[in-house]
């Protein structure tokens, strides 16, 4: 009458530190530093998928992302959630008139023209 499966507990603030690998990287990373030092918490991977995209041009594995891509110019964002990517899509048609392709990881594309920016102009 022994159950001991509870009894676990070590200091566990570590146990959950995510990793992310990156095949062309060749690496593996523990987000330690984008917990302590940036105190990313639970947004520590996506911090680290948008410093990795920022350093070295492109995503580690397992991220997809919201791409935002201009038809016009060569203006062009990747976002890790649909929010941004709908609001820098939207500020660009707002600014530039352009139409922009505004793709879901699974490959939904919708365009955002500057009539999708009026809402926000309301006077
Ligand atoms: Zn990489
Ligand atoms: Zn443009």
């Amino acid at each position: 009458m022994t159950d001991m499966s509870g009894d676990n507990k070590q200091s566990d603030d570590f146990e959950n530190v995510p990793v992310v690998s990156c095949t062309r990287c060749g690496r593996e990373w523990e987000l330690t530093y984008e917990l302590d030092e940036l105190q990313a918490g639970n947004r520590a991977v996506e911090q680290f998928a948008l410093d990795h995209e920022r350093h070295t041009g492109h995503l580690p594995d397992d991220i997809s992302p919201w791409i935002a891509d201009c038809e016009n110019c060569p203006a062009g964002e990747q976002f890790l959630s649909k929010r941004p990517a709908k609001r820098w899509a939207v500020t660009h048609a707002r600014h530039t008139s352009h139409s922009i392709d505004l793709i879901s990881p699974d490959g939904d594309e919708k365009t955002i023209t500057s009539d999708d920016s009026r809402y926000e102009n309301s006077n």
